[in-house]
This record gives structure tokens, sequence and C-alpha cells, in this order.
């Protein structure tokens, strides 16, 4: 099959598969780039990619070890060309952070062995830049089409770790939405692709696998497509279906899930097929949920969706705590234990280091500002020296404390990790390490980004029965 590049990247791009362009930090833009076959769309130059950072003929875009810094270009916009560049522009999200007009060296990515990252140079009237970068579960969920509210990579990786999902598991997923779960899901239980014999031998193997429900007919049709293009065909099976009426057994064969992940607007409607015996059905004694009661005797026909050799994790996603209870209740009906409520509360922190130099001159409002010029950066260096070494003391003394009254380097309150002082210690610089330099701070997210759901972890026990009993018995007797 098709490899999948969240999988197997290789070193660079290939045509019409995935990669992510990288227009700033918080801003990036999945690309199949298409090879040259002629003009396209008003463009001489093929397939182009537009952006507020420049235009990219997709030509510029293929074949470039994964890193790269690919230039803008100057492209034959023609008038159609200009109407769909103004076009895409428009559609084209602020980034949050400092728009680059220009290139910027510093971030270039270095050269190297054939597979490196290399600047990519491009005869160019317009001076901005992207990246190109490897697909991955994590930069998916930050660039892919939203059909959904989707779930974001600080709670799937807690999520996928509390269900134990790992190399070789079976996972069910619902819905799909937009596929930002069963990206992070399908690397997780990735242990290779099944071979034609394991593929004609059912639903499952030993490979990992992930079976995907979604019944939004749009969502079903548009994550189809996607799993074909990611190569992900024989990983991730996807299956048009209600869940609530319909359970998870595929042509009355049991995926054998040892883990569940269900986001959906009622998970207690799904969970009721989620047993290891028929349930029996209820009127709802709460007047309200269809939930089944206790699991009686299942008649011969009838196939459980989980592994029946293992104990199976579940957990539910919900964002309100009325969801949860009944969530709850119908987990406790049924047999499910150890159910606990989570609620992840993400906070970034932004780590740099201040430079002491841009501490000394803080206007008005206490905003600290660059140096204006090289003349008052050296002015600056020339001070944090002499401050160190204790030379030109006299000349200096006049800004051994900052405007803002703060001590200066050197001193026990400045110490950064290790103990080390930011900038320059006492007898020694950090001229060799400029990243070295300046005091190591951090800073909380303006706002902290509330809650998005609350996650209802549990764990259904694997049943013992006296023929699992015997079978231990002869592999470990007991007593002689
Ligand atoms: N976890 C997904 C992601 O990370 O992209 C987002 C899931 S989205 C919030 C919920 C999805 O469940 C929707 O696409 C909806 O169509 C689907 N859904 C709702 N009820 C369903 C049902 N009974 N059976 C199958 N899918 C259902």
């Amino acid at each position: 099959p098709k490899r999948s590049p969240f999988l197997h990247p290789g070193s660079r791009t290939t045509p019409d598969s995935l990669a992510i362009i990288l227009l700033s930090r918080d801003n990036l833009l999945p690309v199949y780039p298409k090879e040259f076959t002629g003009e396209h769309d008003g463009y001489a130059e093929g397939v182009v990619l537009n952006t507020r950072y420049g235009s990219f003929p997709h030509s510029t875009l293929l074949n470039v070890p994964w890193g790269s810094q690919v230039r803008a270009s100057a492209v034959d916009t023609g008038s159609r060309g200009r109407k769909r560049k103004r076009n895409a522009e428009s559609q084209q999200q602020t980034p949050a952070d400092t728009p680059r007009d220009t290139p910027n060296e510093d971030s270039q990515a270095g050269t190297g062995t054939d597979a490196a990252p290399k600047k990519v140079d491009i005869p160019t009237s317009s001076s901005g830049f992207v990246h190109i970068l490897a697909p991955t579960p994590e930069l998916w969920t930050m660039s892919l089409p939203h059909r959904t509210q989707v779930v974001y990579t600080p709670d799937y990786s807690y999520i996928l770790q509390r269900i134990r999902a790992r190399p070789g598991t079976k996972i069910i997923e619902a819905g799909a939405g937009s596929g930002s779960f069963t990206h992070a899901s399908v690397r997780a239980v990735y242990n290779g692709y099944p071979t034609a014999e394991e593929s004609s031998g059912g639903l499952t193997s030993k490979r990992g696998k992930v079976f995907s429900y979604e019944f939004n007919p749009d969502r079903y049709a548009a994550m189809k497509k996607e799993i074909g293009m990611h190569g992900l065909e024989g990983l991730v099976h996807l299956t048009h279906r209600d869940v609530y009426t319909e359970g998870f057994c595929i042509n009355g064969q049991s995926p054998e899930a040892e883990a569940v992940f269900l986001d959906l607007p009622a998970p207690w409607e799904a969970i009721q097929h989620l047993t290891r015996r028929k349930p029996a059905p209820t009127n709802g004694k709460d007047g309200q949920d269809k939930v089944v009661g206790s699991n009686e005797d299942s008649p011969k026909d009838w196939v459980s969706p989980l592994n029946g050799k293992q104990s199976v994790y579940i957990c539910t996603f919900s964002p309100c705590v009325e969801q949860v209870t009944r969530t709850v209740s119908a987990m406790r009906r049924l047999g499910w234990v150890n159910i606990e409520v989570v609620e992840i509360a993400n906070r970034r922190l932004y780590v740099s280091r201040e430079r002491i130099s841009l501490r000394m001159s803080p206007d008005k409002r206490g905003v600290q500002h660059a140096p204006r010029d090289v003349n008052e950066a050296l002015g600056r260096l020339r001070h944090i020296h002499d401050k160190a070494f204790g030379r030109n003391k006299r000349e200096s003394s006049s800004m051994e404390v900052d405007e803002d009254g703060d001590e200066e380097m050197g001193s026990d309150n400045n110490r950064g990790e290790n103990g080390a002082a930011g900038g320059v210690e006492s007898g020694s610089t950090y001229a060799d390490k400029p990243w070295m330099d300046g005091q190591l701070i951090t800073r909380t997210e303006g706002e902290l980004k509330s809650h998005t759901s609350y996650l209802v972890f549990a764990i259904l026990p694997r049943e013992w029965t006296e023929e699992d009993e015997a079978e231990a018995l002869k592999k470990w007797p007991v007593g002689k």
C-alpha cells in the first residue's frame, strides 16, 4: 500500500504527498505539492501556493529536504492570478506573531548532507519565505481543515497513554469528526502495515488498527478521502454508521478492541454496545436514557466488539458535566470499574532569555527596547563587561543600577538555570555560547484557555471463565 507520510516521511517532499507549510508558529497549511504539468489556473509556473509571505509554485516545494526554508518566487500572475492571490490573501488568518516580510537568516535551516534541510534559492522579487515540515499528528491537528471541534494535542497525548494505546492495540474511535484524534491514535498503535494475507483474514491481526465511525455523510466522505491521501488505508478502518443504534461490529465481525475513545454528544448511548455479553434492554428508569441494565447471557450469534482476553480501557470526552454523570451512570451499570473524571488545564509557558542590555532602557510605560543602533548596543555591552570584570567602574558607575531599580546580572537574584548568572559570569564569558546570554525567564499565556472537555476514564476487566482457569492451570500448575 501507499506508505503514510505520517509514519514513513522519508527525507524529502514527494509529489501529491502531504507536507506542512509553516508560515509562522501558529499558522500552518497542509499542502500536497503537485508536479509541474504546464500552466495552471493562469499561472505559467503551474500550481501556485499563495500566502501573505509570497507565492510558492509547487515545483519549488517538491523534492526538498524536510525542514527546508523555501523562498517566495516572482510568479506570472496574470489577471486571473492576481485575483486568485487576492482571494487567498483575504482568506489567510492573521498570524498571532510579528509578520515576517523579510527573510530571517537566523532561522535558516543548516546545510549539510543530502537529506539535511537546506535553503532553496529561487529567483524572486518577493522576499518572504516559508518552512516545509514533515507531517506529524501534532502538525496535522494545527493545520487540518476543521469540519467539527477537534481533540487537541494536550488532551490526546494524555488520553492515549491512559487508555494504553501502544503498537499492536486495536482502538475504537467515534465519531471520527475531523480526524485529529484518528491521526494521533494511528501513530500510537502502528506496528506495520497488514500483509495481504492478514488483510484477507478478516478484521483483525496482530497489527494495531483504528476502527473509526462517523455518521455524518459529508464528514465520512472527507475522512475517507484523507485516509487514502495519507496512506492510512489498512491502518484505519472507517465505517459510516450511527453507533448509538448499530454499535461497533462490522458485518458481524468483532474489531476485538482493547481501547475505546468516544467523542460523541451522548456517549452513554454508545457504551451500551461496549459490553462483553449482550446487554439487557431496559425502559430507561430515569425516564430519558435508553441505557441498558446489567449484562445478560448472550445468544450464540451475539458478538462483542471488545477483546475477550484482555481488560479494555475507555475514555469519553464531553464538554458538560451533565453528560459526564450520565456516562458514568451507564458505565457503572455495565460493569466498568476505576471510573475517574479528569480535566486537562493546558497552559503554555513561554521560556526565553532576557538580555540584561534590553532591561536598561524601559520607556515610560516600562517597555524595554532593543538598542537603537550598533553604538548603543556597544555601549551597553561595554557596561556589562565593566560590571562583570570590575574595570572602568568609575566611568560606568552611573549605570550600575538599572533604570527600573533592578540589580544587574551577576547578583544572586539574577541567577538563571544551574545557578549560572545570566549573561556574563565573573571571570568567564558566554561569548562562545550566545544563547546563554541573559537571564532565563518564563511567561505564561496571557489568557488561560479554559477547559475543552471532561475526560471520563474507566476499565472493563477481562472475564475469567472455568475454561480460562483450566487452560491457565495447564500452563502454570498450582501446588505440586
Ligand atoms: N474526535 C474528533 C476529532 O478529533 O477530530 C472530533 C469528533 S466531533 C466532536 C464528533 C463527531 O461525532 C461528529 O463528526 C459527529 O458527526 C459524530 N457523531 C455524532 N453522533 C454520532 C453517532 N451516533 N454515530 C457516529 N458518529 C456520530
